[in-house]
């Protein structure tokens, strides 16, 4: 055979197999048997063997195991990922829908609903119609790596299809939901059972687990399929006006949207849409656990913007939990890190929507008393999400009389230190400064993986060495004593040169992960992140007051407040000296944050579409340099930049007198150049 020919037959084969595929799994109407399927791709496989030159990355047979193993490498996303609000009734998503208004500046707003497919969310990122980068959601700015795998779905395309009604990107960020079809769940466990596997719990640990192997061959074997809802950012091509027709789009380049996918030209039929699916959720074949209602127009999603790191023009509806009910066996306490001392439930196990619980929060004293909780009570138990299950209410018609009361200890249960409760406060601590259990939850905090992320130092270990009394708090991480760590039982001279490793390691992560491993009262990692996008080293956050911190965008007053509470105490920054001494890094070394940055003392607000970037990142880029970043105008801001189609903001600005820039004056002051008329706000 020619050459020229060969490659036309192997072409002929991928371009059949792709379109069968793409009838498969994302049109579900297969026009070829499964049989003519496997016929053709051994004839692929049989011209790829003779031919190895002709082998391609994105072949179907490439798809199907055959991987070098995956690694799970850590990713930066270049946009993050969302997380969404929840609202769980029709008030709310009234509220939210005004509240999205007054942002927005219009008088009505149009939305999107669809199904909110619970799977394991990723982003797959395509270069050249090919895919590129596979990514789970992680933390929403980092995730792992799980292109080899993802590969090796046969429901995912590995390369995109020509649209016809729009543009084909040069890059695109595709963001979706790996799922598992309740049929293909109950098939999996079943093949499980018989060859003696370990069973998964529901189809959404069942998907995590599957993308999540070693070794992609195994992927490939389990039924994965993909629901996207979202594009991550575009390069190459312009963004539609809307939502609804980037569903469109992602659709004619080969993938599974909700069908369902509603348009609603006021929120009046949303609340609607949103009771049609509780009630259809149980006829699907896939669970769902709500459903998303997205502002359509994405000109006017940016006016709305977001808090923090979340979006205020989209929203989650949460279905109502799911409960059960069990037997309240004991009630433990567990001293946290701050010293509080809270009560758990143990519960006969019992299984709610497919998960086995064995322990619920009680929260505190006033609330065991509220509810009337006893030991022996039947109670009803309610799990939602991720959340921590709780107890709803206690059955009191199944009292037998043997039920009994409990009395919160006086004494902290771990070092017998007498509990202080403050007037006004549920909670009752233990006050002793060097509490083992309090010193132990936070270690724990610290090295865990969303914090420092020291692998091979678990808790136990931890626990041991406070045991010890080799660590008296989190920098003594740092001043282990190796050779007597290798001396202990179990252990052995390689785990503890692993460890150390971990642990020098450790030294140099993001201070964001040192800010938010330090265990500050309600700040968790998009806190920490804001703080650390700030401020850029623990000696600034030191040296901050409330204001300087409550004037963050996404920072409300309380969480400055404990904060700056937390920065002045003696111990905390004795703490902070003391990991800079065993040379933990304090200061994120990319970017110079010292005072006098360029843009120091203008408060900016942007607004409308910029071209050539968005606003997040020219947000990102002018917080580097030092200006303050607000989402309103007043008499305060020292200027307001407008990109195309700029609204309201742009003529509040005219009508305060507030200075008005263009995106030529944006690339200024992003080159660190303030503009004349600005000078003077800027030296202060
Ligand atoms: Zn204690």
């Amino acid at each position: 055979m020619e050459q020229t020919d060969l490659q036309r037959d192997v072409d002929d084969l991928r371009t059949k197999l792709d379109q069968f595929a793409y009838e498969y799994f994302v049109l579900d109407q297969p026009t070829a048997s499964d049989a003519e399927y496997d016929a053709m791709m051994n004839a692929l496989r049989r011209l790829e063997t003779e031919h190895p030159e002709l082998v391609t990355a994105e072949s179907p047979t490439q798809q199907v195991g055959g991987y070098a193993k995956s690694e799970f490498g850590e990713v930066a996303h270049p946009r993050p990922l969302l997380s969404l609000s929840n609202v769980y009734n029709e008030a709310d998503l009234n509220a939210w829908d005004q509240r999205a208004i007054r942002f927005s500046g219009v008088a009505e707003l149009e939305y999107v609903t669809e199904p909110k497919a619970d799977g394991l969310a990723v982003a797959l990122t395509y270069v050249d119609g090919a895919l590129d980068r596979a990514a789970t959601r992680g933390n929403g700015i980092v995730g792992d790596e799980i292109t080899a795998n993802v590969r090796a779905v046969r429901a995912i395309p590995v390369k995109l299809r020509r649209p016809e009604n729009f543009p084909m990107p040069e890059t695109i960020e595709i963001r979706g939901e790996i799922y598992m079809r309740k049929s293909d769940f109950e098939g999996l466990n079943n093949r499980m059972a018989e060859s003696g596997g370990k069973l998964f719990m529901n189809p959404r640990n069942a998907a995590a687990g599957s993308i999540r192997q070693k070794d992609p061959a195994i992927t490939a074997q389990r039924p994965l399929r993909l629901f996207v809802y979202q594009i991550g950012y575009v390069t190459g091509a312009p963004l539609p006006a809307t939502h609804f027709e980037c569903l469109e789009w992602i659709r004619e380049l080969g993938f599974t949207t909700s069908l369902d996918a509603e348009r609603h030209a006021s929120v009046e039929t949303v609340w609607t849409a949103c009771e049609a699916w509780l009630d259809r959720r149980l006829d699907l074949d896939f669970e769902i656990d709500g459903t998303v209602i997205k502002v359509d127009n994405l000109h006017l999603q940016e006016e709305i913007g977001y808090v923090a790191r979340d979006p205020r023009w989209a929203t989650a509806y949460k279905f109502p939990a799911m409960q059960q009910t069990t037997r309240l066996l004991d009630i433990l306490i567990n001293v946290g890190r701050t010293g509080t001392l809270n009560p758990l439930a143990v519960l006969e196990p019992v299984n709610i929507g497919g998960v086995t619980v064995g322990r619920a929060t009680l929260h505190n004293e006033d609330e065991i008393a509220r509810k009337d909780i006893r030991i022996g009570d039947a109670v009803v138990v309610q799990r939602a999400g991720d959340v921590i299950p709780q107890i709803v209410k206690v059955i009191e018609e199944r009292r037998t009389g043997s039920e009994v009361p409990y009395q919160m200890p006086d004494a902290c249960p771990s070092c017998g230190t007498p509990v202080h409760r403050e007037p006004g406060v549920a909670m009752r601590y233990c006050t002793n400064a060097t509490c083992p259990a309090q010193l132990k939850e936070r270690i724990h905090h610290f090295i865990s993986r969303a914090a420092m992320d020291i692998d091979g130092l678990g808790p136990n270990l931890a626990d041991r060495f406070v045991d010890l009394g080799w660590i008296a708090d989190v920098s003594d991480i740092y001043r282990l004593d190796w050779q007597a760590v290798a001396e202990l039982e179990g252990l052995g001279e390689k785990s503890a040169e692993n460890l150390q490793a971990a642990v020098e390691k450790s030294r140099n992560q993001p201070i964001w992960r040192l800010i938010h491993g330090l265990g500050i009262q309600h700040v968790g990692e998009r806190t920490a992140n804001l703080i650390a996008d700030r401020f850029g080293s623990l000696a600034s956050l030191l040296e901050a007051s409330a204001d300087d911190i409550a004037d963050i965008p996404g920072i409300g007053g309380v969480v400055a407040t404990a904060i700056h509470g937390f920065t002045v105490e003696q111990v905390n920054r004795e703490l902070v000296a003391s990991l800079e001494e065993v040379g933990v890094q304090t200061r994120d070394e990319s970017v110079s944050y010292e005072t006098g940055r360029p843009l120091s003392g203008l408060t900016l607000v942007l607004t409308g579409r910029l071209g050539s970037m968005t606003r997040p990142e020219a947000e990102e880029q002018l917080r580097k340099l030092g200006a303050n970043v607000t989402g309103s105008v007043s008499k305060k801001t020292s200027a307001v930049i407008a990109g195309a189609e700029a609204g309201g903001k742009a003529d509040k600005a005219q009508q305060l007198g507030v200075p008005l820039l263009d995106e030529e004056a944006l690339a200024l002051l992003l080159e660190g150049n303030v503009p004349a008329a600005l000078a003077d706000a800027a030296t202060d």
